[in-house]
C-alpha cells in the first residue's frame, strides 16, 4: 500500500449515495460498503471527517415547492442528514473503527453538539467524526457544510464523492463528447463555469486554497485509492 498523501481529510458523502439502487432512504448494503471504505481509509493512518447529505430523504427546496416554507423545509432536510449520520457512524463502528456524530443542531439525546474544539479532540484521538445537520442554517447545503468543516478543522483536502469519476467539460451522461479533467485550478473551474459544488461551497474552498478531489462513490475502494494518489479522480488545487 502506498503512503497516503494527506494527514487529515474530509469526505463529503451525498444522501443519494446512501440510497444505492433504491429511489429513497437508506440501502444498508451500500451504507456498509461506504463505511468499509471509510474504515479502510482511516486504517491508512489518515484522520477522517465526514459530512453526510440528506437528499435521499428530504431536500428543503422540494418540500418548499409543495407549500412548506423554505426554512422549515431546510430544517427537515437537516434532520434527514442526522438520520444518515447516525446510520453511517453505526456502520463505521461495526467495522471496528471508532466514530462520533457531531450535530450542528443541538439534540443532546441523539448526538453530541458540534463545537470546533470537540471535533478537533475526536480527530486527534483517531475517531472518525461524522458531521450532521449541515451548517445548522437554512438556505445552505451540505456541500457548504463540507467546505466549512474542512477549513475549520484544518483538513488537507475535501474529497467529494459523486456519481461520476471526476469533473467533465459537460454532463457525461448527456453529452458523449464531454472530456474529463485530471487536474484543474480553482480559478479554471470558475473560468470554465464547471459544476463542482454550489457557489458558496466552492468560494470557501477557493479562498482557503483547499484542494477538492472529485471521484465516484460507486467504485468500491475509491476513497483509500484517492487519498493514496491513485484511483480515478479530478484534483482541483491552487
Ligand atoms: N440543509 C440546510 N442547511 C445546511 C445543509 C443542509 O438547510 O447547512 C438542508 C437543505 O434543505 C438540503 C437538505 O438539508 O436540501 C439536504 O442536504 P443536501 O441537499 O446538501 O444533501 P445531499 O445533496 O448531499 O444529499
Amino acid at each position: 500500500m502506498t503512503t497516503p498523501l494527506y494527514r487529515r481529510v474530509l469526505v463529503k458523502v451525498s444522501g443519494e449515495a446512501l440510497m444505492g439502487p433504491q429511489g429513497f432512504g437508506l440501502h444498508q448494503p451500500t451504507v456498509d460498503r461506504i463505511a468499509a471504505d471509510l474504515a479502510a481509509t482511516h486504517a491508512l493512518g489518515i484522520e477522517l471527517a465526514v459530512v453526510v447529505g440528506g437528499g435521499n430523504i428530504f431536500r428543503g427546496v422540494q418540500v418548499s415547492s409543495q407549500g412548506v416554507d423554505r426554512a422549515t423545509g431546510d430544517y427537515m432536510g437537516m434532520l434527514a442528514t442526522v438520520m444518515n449520520a447516525l446510520a453511517l457512524a453505526a456502520a463505521i463502528m461495526r467495522q471496528g473503527t471508532q466514530a462520533r456524530v457531531l450535530s450542528a443542531l443541538d439534540m443532546p439525546a441523539v448526538a453530541e453538539t458540534y463545537t470546533r474544539p470537540r471535533a478537533l479532540a475526536h480527530l486527534d484521538r483517531g475517531r472518525i467524526v461524522v458531521f450532521a445537520a449541515g451548517t445548522g442554517n437554512p438556505f445552505f447545503t451540505t456541500d457548504t457544510a463540507a467546505a466549512l468543516r474542512a477549513v475549520e478543522t484544518g483538513c488537507d483536502a475535501l474529497l467529494k464523492a459523486t456519481n461520476v469519476d471526476g469533473i467533465y467539460s459537460g454532463d457525461p451522461k448527456k453529452d458523449p463528447t464531454a472530456t474529463r479533467y485530471e487536474r484543474l485550478s480553482h480559478d479554471e473551474v470558475l473560468q470554465k463555469d464547471l459544476k463542482v459544488m454550489d457557489a458558496a461551497a466552492f468560494a470557501l474552498a477557493r479562498e482557503n486554497a483547499l484542494p477538492v478531489i472529485v471521484f465516484s462513490i460507486h467504485e468500491p475502494g475509491s476513497i483509500p485509492a484517492v487519498v493514496s494518489g491513485g484511483g480515478r479522480a479530478t484534483v482541483v488545487s491552487s
